[in-house]
């Protein structure tokens, strides 16, 4: 056969490495290839996706440079890496190639909400999956919490279940259509279904779920609705007597619950939002975004977030959650409803009841929530993996990250949904670590190469099913990114269930275990995810963590230079009279307080009710008072000093009433004289002393303006004390996180401070401050010391 060589025919073989797989990317790079009449082929493989591809130069350079830019709304490019291969000249077309043998799927993409298309879909009388519970496509719909195992095939997912009848068998195997290898892909024909339970496990008569869940809704009934990652306990949020019964079946009095509106115009009438902020609710991710209050939110939704000029608004992201929305619209044909302000607001709360994890299972369901909920809500695909919602807030002085809009940016206080498995960038390539986080608010995080897979949050580790929890996750981070340590990370406290895990992991692959001090664990995590070179100076700002000393400590400052830390000075301790239990009740610490600065007298008086006597007898004798040097203690003392709060029902209550309060007084200077830094440096230790701020507190009668000058002061100490350490070493980079800079007036303030003196500052952003970002820095100090040989 004769061939005829045409001499302007280049190849070449790219090399595609990012988010690339299981979100479209082969079908859209076919679909280009063939518009642009270029031939070759694309295929998955262990490194992402890789395409061989030829035609003229021109032609083959303007492909390769709208990679990324024209790529599916899933799809991250984090690289294409070309290289020049001899041109096929046997070649005719573009193929999609079946996956490469022997590799499975790098990463499996977080889930999604509805994409418009589908949503159109959904409220299109005339389209087959009109009103469809769980319609999906190749850009939208579920993925982490449906999968099992890689690779991410629908075999291996809980779509397994379903087989598809043959008009979704079609769009699923034509390259042309939306829904090609969408592994969920479904209709009613083949696909889940919903059914409406009574408790007690009794079938509801409802013909249609979703229009019978809304009229028990507007009964003021609760329901309980399986959502992506778990269940939520779902209530009319504009009706007090509902919120009041959800709040005393689940037992949490006071703690903020979210709430779900339809649409952004329906968040504006209640929640002030800026441009930043609607890009991150309308975003596929749909986190949980904290929104300040406007007023007359409290009157419309009492019981939501008593006491606190901040709310949790998301958007609906499956369609389940649109269904209700369009159900009580009258069911609008097309989408412009969702244009206009739609006025029920839902409470949307994880259904955890008494901290233990989020239910999944519809079994457990009834088990678990059948005190709780009046009706309900389940399908019959299952949730592989527990997901919860995600958290975050804008705050405009930090930047945008690159993926992120800009004007503000994102500080998660939960990373989960949405997020959960993407990784984070590392600095440096480095062995395998498995970190196991903390004891509250735990995640894990798998260091793997030049990425961090921060697990989603796992929540609290004080019950057993908590940690089987987190033995799960643990399974299943290792299983999905197909990896085995070659080392564990894991908090210096022995009793932690984590730790108790780690070790255990440890001795059975024979991997060493690496124990990270938590405060050195919290800056580190900033230094990573910055990826900063060099020394920092760390503020610690936390509640407690175990001390190289065996202290409790909480208000460290630190000198960090990757593997190794030094205490450079700590907050004055402060006694805990009755040790845990003065965690949760502010008014001992104020006690404590009180009794070291001579006024222990005024005890009986401030607190009536409480058992001041006892208190102070252990003050008096010094039992049963370990001291720490937690800045959240301060706070708690501060609170109770106050009269705000005596005794709290969730963790961190005192510290957000005080915000709140702060946020409300407005402005205020720092009194004179409301520190003194002690440098003794025979320990080598320089301790910022805020008795004088709490001395002044005790006899303050307005409780906002108490809790501005609380702010105040703290904030001018804390910047001394870290400008002053700056100055001493010579080091010019400040990190900052822990559990109190969760505190937007604190978090905002130091920095504003440090900034005017000349320091770099930065924050625990896409790891949160608090405990849910210790496993990133855990995974990070224990790379640096696997580098320098030390294990
Ligand atoms: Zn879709
Ligand atoms: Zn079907
Ligand atoms: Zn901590």
């Amino acid at each position: 056969m004769l061939m005829i060589v045409d001499p302007t025919c280049v190849a070449r073989r790219l090399r595609v490495r990012g988010v690339v797989q299981g979100v479209g990317f082969r079908p859209f790079v076919y679909r280009f290839a063939r518009k642009l009449g270029l031939t070759g082929w694309v295929r998955n493989d262990g490194a992402g996706v890789e395409i061989e591809i030829q035609g003229g130069e021109a032609i083959l350079d303007a492909f390769t440079h709208c990679l990324a830019s024209e790529a599916p709304p899933l799809a991250r490019v984090d690289s294409i890496e070309p290289e020049v291969i001899a041109p096929d000249l046997a070649r005719t077309e573009f193929l999609i190639l079946p996956s490469a043998d022997g590799v499975v799927a790098t990463a499996i993409g977080p889930d999604t909400a509805i994409c418009p298309s589908c949503l159109g879909e959904l409220c299109d009388p005339d389209d087959r999956r009109w009103r469809y519970a769980f319609i999906n496509c190749t850009n939208c719909g579920p993925r982490y919490t449906i999968t099992r195992r890689l690779p991410y095939d629908r075999p291996n997912t809980s779509m397994a279940a379903f087989p598809q009848c043959p008009h979704c068998e079609a769009e699923y195997a034509f390259p042309g259509d939306r829904r090609f290898h969408a592994e969920p892909n479904a209709c009613p024909v083949c696909g889940p279904q919903l059914s409406l339970y009574e408790p007690h496990r009794v079938r509801a008569l409802a013909r249609d779920p979703v229009g019978e869940t809304l009229r028990r809704l507007q009964l003021g009934e609760i329901v309980a609705l399986k959502g992506l990652g778990g269940f939520h306990l779902v209530c009319d949020a504009a009706d007090g007597d509902a919120v009041t019964r959800l709040r005393v079946r689940k037992r949490r009095p006071h703690k903020p619950l979210a709430l779900m509106f339809a649409n952004l115009a329906s968040v504006k009438r209640w929640a002030r939002v800026s441009e930043a902020e609607a890009a991150a609710l309308e975003s596929p991710e749909r986190p949980i975004v904290l929104l300040e209050k406007l007023p007359g939110f409290d009157r419309m939704f009492p019981g939501v977030a008593p006491g606190l000029d901040e709310v949790g608004v998301m958007l609906p992201y499956t369609p389940l959650q649109y269904l209700l929305f369009h159900e009580v619209a009258g069911r609008p044909v097309g989408t412009a409803w969702l244009a206009d302000v739609q006025p029920l607001g839902l409470v949307m709360t994880s259904a955890n009841p008494h901290g233990e994890p989020l239910v999944k299972d519809n079994d457990e369901a009834f088990e678990r929530l059948a005190d709780i909920a009046d009706v309900l809500l389940m399908h019959d695909r299952d949730i592989v993996v527990r997901c919860d919602d995600s958290v975050l807030r804008l705050r405009p002085d930090l930047l945008a990250g690159p993926h992120e809009a800009a004007g503000a940016g994102i500080q998660f206080m939960r990373r989960a949904r949405g997020f959960t498995p993407l990784s984070l960038p590392l600095p440096d390539d480095g062995p395998a670590v498995l970190a196991f986080g903390a004891h509250l608010k735990a995640t894990l995080c798998l260091a793997r190469g030049r990425e961090a897979f921060l697990s989603q949050h796992i929540g609290g580790l004080d019950n057993p099913a908590a940690c089987a929890a987190l033995d799960e996750v643990a399974e299943h981070l290792q299983s999905i990114l197909s990896v085995r340590p070659a080392a564990v990370a894991h908090d210096a406290h022995p009793d932690y269930y984590s730790t108790q895990a780690a070790l255990a992991l440890a001795e059975r692959l024979d991997i060493p275990a690496i124990a990270v001090q938590h405060h050195h664990a919290h800056l580190a995590a900033v230094c990573a995810e910055h990826r900063l070179e060099g020394p920092v100076i760390g503020l610690a700002a936390d509640g407690v963590g175990l001390g190289t000393d065996g202290m409790p400590w909480g208000g460290e400052l630190l000198y960090v230079d990757g593997a190794e830390f030094r205490r450079l000075g700590h907050l004055s301790p402060l006694p805990m009279p009755g040790g845990d239990r003065a965690a949760r009740e502010p008014w001992r610490m104020a006690c404590g307080v009180l009794h070291a600065l001579g006024r222990g007298d005024e005890a009986a008086r401030r607190f009536p009710d409480q058992a001041v006597a006892q208190v102070l007898a252990m003050l008096q004798k010094g039992t049963r008072c370990p001291p720490t040097t937690s800045l959240g203690r301060w706070f708690d003392a501060s609170v109770g000093l106050l009269g705000i709060c005596d005794t709290m029902s969730f963790e961190g209550q005192a510290a957000m009433l005080l915000e709140t309060l702060a946020r409300a007084f407005g402005d205020c200077l720092a009194l004179p004289g409301s520190y003194y830094i002690d440098e003794r440096p025979e320990a080598g230790l320089s301790v910022l002393n805020l008795y004088p701020l709490l001395n002044h507190l005790a006899d303050e009668d307005d409780a906002a303006r108490g809790a501005a000058r609380f702010h105040a002061g703290l904030i001018d100490g804390l910047a001394q004390w870290l400008g002053d350490a700056a100055l001493a070493t010579g080091i010019r980079q400040v990190a900052l996180s822990g559990g109190c800079l969760h505190n937007r007036v604190l978090a905002s303030g130091l920095r504003a401070r440090l900034q005017a003196r000349g320091l770099k500052v930065f924050e625990a952003q896409h790891a949160p401050p608090g405990d849910g970002g210790v496993a990133l820095g855990q995974a990070w100090v224990a790379r640096a010391q696997l580098a320098r040989g030390m294990w």
